[in-house]
């Protein structure tokens, strides 16, 4: 097979034929051991020729290189990969970090293919979920990942008001940007089943010659929109009893869930909270976690 290097760790597989172009992410952030394994295995698969490329083409690239060998999420403030994505950062051309470089190249690459598959882990104990918009066309590719929730985020909560995340730009660029989030970044046990939702995809879209599962589509998913961040202020932070223990928790609009010093924290709307931060992250991240909205 065709399986050529076009970039550190970037690797391509031509079929040489028309079809869907579509980019397989892992390891933005260094820590997130899944996608890291998902692109490997990826890789390996395609280099002993056991899958066949009939049509389009593939990319599997691991991203924040650096952070991957430190085994950190990134290797210094303000260095997460996945903020690198704007169109601002993007042709700040006086930032010559690694990071600005490294999104500059994958850009490139995402500016050229119509669908990118990035596979993130949670920071805190948390179910798989997608990360990502829930528009049909996106739905007709994410439908294979192993996900019960969506959370979408239209307004970019995430990304403090502008698209800066992979997908969030592939979305900019006209594509179809699908972020999955395989669940705590401890767990690796589930790559095996992501690659295998990953192969749905392409024999879905013709790609590869391989039955597909049918059974194995999500349907009747929760979709939850993101509402809003949970700052850290100088007062500092604490959870509300029962609160702060990982991704999913319930909550009511109106319901205190924290406290900013003796300033009572009441949830916004009914949703849930998501992308919690452990504890000893929260000042690197400014942050303690998020809030989404049940839609
Ligand atoms: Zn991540």
């Amino acid at each position: 097979m065709n399986l050529k290097q076009i970039k550190s760790n970037i690797y391509q597989i031509d079929s040489n034929k028309p079809g869907k172009k579509i980019i397989v992410l892992g390891g933005v952030h260094g820590s997130e051991k899944t996608g890291i394994a998902v692109v490997e295995k990826m890789i390996n698969l395609f280099e002993k020729n056991k899958i066949n490329l009939v049509n389009g083409s593939i990319v599997l690239a691991l991203g924040n290189e650096k952070a991957i060998e430190a085994n950190k999420r990134m290797v210094r403030e303000g260095g997460d990969l996945n903020r690198y994505f704007s169109q601002e950062k993007l042709n700040n051309l006086e930032d010559a970090s690694y990071e600005a470089n490294r999104a500059r190249e994958l850009a490139k690459i995402i500016d050229g293919v119509d669908v990118l598959l990035d596979i993130h882990s949670t920071l805190t104990p948390s179910r798989a979920f997608l990360a990502c918009e829930n528009e049909p066309k996106h739905y007709a590719i994410h439908k294979w990942f192993s996900a019960q929730d969506v959370i979408t985020d239209p307004n970019y909560i995430l990304s403090g008001g502008d698209y800066s995340t992979t997908d969030e730009y592939m979305n900019a660029r006209g594509g179809v940007g699908v972020c999955f989030e395989t669940g705590y970044a401890k767990d690796t046990s589930t790559a095996d089943k992501v690659v295998e939702s990953i192969l749905n995809i392409f024999a879905n879209q013709g790609m590869i010659e391989r039955e597909v599962q049918s059974d194995s589509v999500c349907k009747d998913r929760n979709v939850y929109k993101m509402h809003t961040r949970i700052d850290l202020t100088e007062k500092g932070f604490r959870y509300e009893k029962g609160f702060g223990k990982g991704d999913f928790e319930k909550i009511e609009k109106g319901q205190v869930i924290g406290y900013h010093g003796k300033e009572v924290y009441k949830s916004p709307v009914t949703g849930i909270i998501l992308f919690q931060v452990p504890k000893e992250m929260w000042s690197e991240m400014g942050c303690v976690g998020f809030i989404a909205e049940k839609i």
